[in-house]
């Protein structure tokens, strides 16, 4: 690994990063230690040479979206964080079609949507995630899913190569795509809407954002759900079954508004908000023979 290399690199090519930056701030767990490099590109093109150049200096890079599903060790990250959020969240709209920037927030998209009078993206409203991040995630709430909208998707690959799917080649599924197993970067995407009445899709985004408040702790660090929805079933419902919500472990605990939100409710290390999910894990799948898989993605 050749970090001096790739120093001199960024400092050439006047790329903006930072070194030893702490990853807590960058995550709505509020958990994790520092990266040895936190870079922005401004670009596609930075984006290629960001990853080109970890590769050639044999130095890890993880892409961070909003970090509204990652758990960062409290020992951080010795690689490239790509941040994209920065300055990449450029967000266009032609005709029934919006176009955005990995780096925008989904919910400013749902915002441009509403202001041009485009329906099919209220039931995104309130996820707290990037474009980036919710296409990788396939996120969805409320009975609608990233890939309902989700025309085509840019991407860059480890060989720093770009590449455009469309909707079947993301291979979406259940909180999974085609990204799920390939180190690949959304750069940009674009969404097929339809033509919609202004006010009733404020009122659809209003009435799902009222929902999410008074059915989730959103006044504690978390990453929404901490487990993905067992066939059949619902992860809160079998924590709450098991007897688990409000349980506390350390400083983690199982939220007492909705079981399936495991929060960092009093300054929790990673340890301790691993142990909480593993007890979980164990305890339900003792009660009810499930084994729940985690849907936050851990960063170490
Ligand atoms: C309060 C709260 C409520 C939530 N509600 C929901 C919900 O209703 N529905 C839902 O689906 N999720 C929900 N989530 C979880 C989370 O918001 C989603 O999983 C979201 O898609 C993550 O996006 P992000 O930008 O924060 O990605 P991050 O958390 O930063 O990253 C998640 C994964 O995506 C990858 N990634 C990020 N950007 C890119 C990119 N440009 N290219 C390639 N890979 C990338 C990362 O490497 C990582 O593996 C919630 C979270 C919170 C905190």
């Amino acid at each position: 690994m050749s970090t001096k290399n790739f120093k001199d690199y960024l400092d050439k090519n006047q790329i903006d990063y930072q070194q030893q930056v702490s990853l807590k701030e960058y995550t709505t767990l509020n958990i994790g230690g520092k990266a040895a490099f936190f870079c922005a590109p401004k670009s596609v093109e930075e984006v290629e040479m960001l990853i080109t150049q970890a590769k050639a200096n044999n130095i890890p890079y993880f892409i961070l979206g909003n970090g509204s599903n990652v758990l960062v060790s409290d020992n951080g990250y010795a690689g490239v964080i790509i941040y994209l959020k920065k300055h990449m969240h450029q967000v266009r709209v032609k005709d029934d079609v919006i176009y955005a920037q990995a780096g925008a927030m989904l919910w400013d998209v749902c915002e441009v949507a509403h202001k041009h009078a485009l329906t099919g993206l209220e039931f995104a409203y309130g996820i707290p995630a990037s474009i980036g991040g919710a296409t990788f995630m396939n996120a969805g709430a409320y009975g609608g899913e990233l890939k309902d909208v989700l025309t085509s998707c840019t991407t860059v690959d480890e060989k720093g190569d770009m590449h455009t799917y469309s909707n079947e080649d993301m291979q979406f599924s259940y909180r999974h795509s085609r990204l799920s197993h390939a180190n690949e970067i959304v750069v940009e995407i674009s969404m097929q809407l339809a033509p919609g009445e202004s006010t009733v899709i404020r009122q659809r985004m209003d009435e799902l954002w009222q929902r999410r408040q008074s059915k989730q702790p959103l006044d504690k660090p978390s990453a929404g759900s901490t487990f993905k929805r067992p066939v059949g079933g619902y992860a809160s419902a079998l924590i709450d079954q098991a007897g688990l919500k409000g349980f506390v472990l350390d400083n983690a605990m199982v939220s007492d508004k909705h079981a399936g939100f495991v929060v960092n409710h009093a300054g929790a290390t990673f340890e301790q908000f691993i142990a909480l999910i593993e007890h979980v894990k164990k305890t339900v799948e003792k009660e009810s023979g499930i084994l729940l898989e985690e849907e936050v993605r851990i960063l170490k």
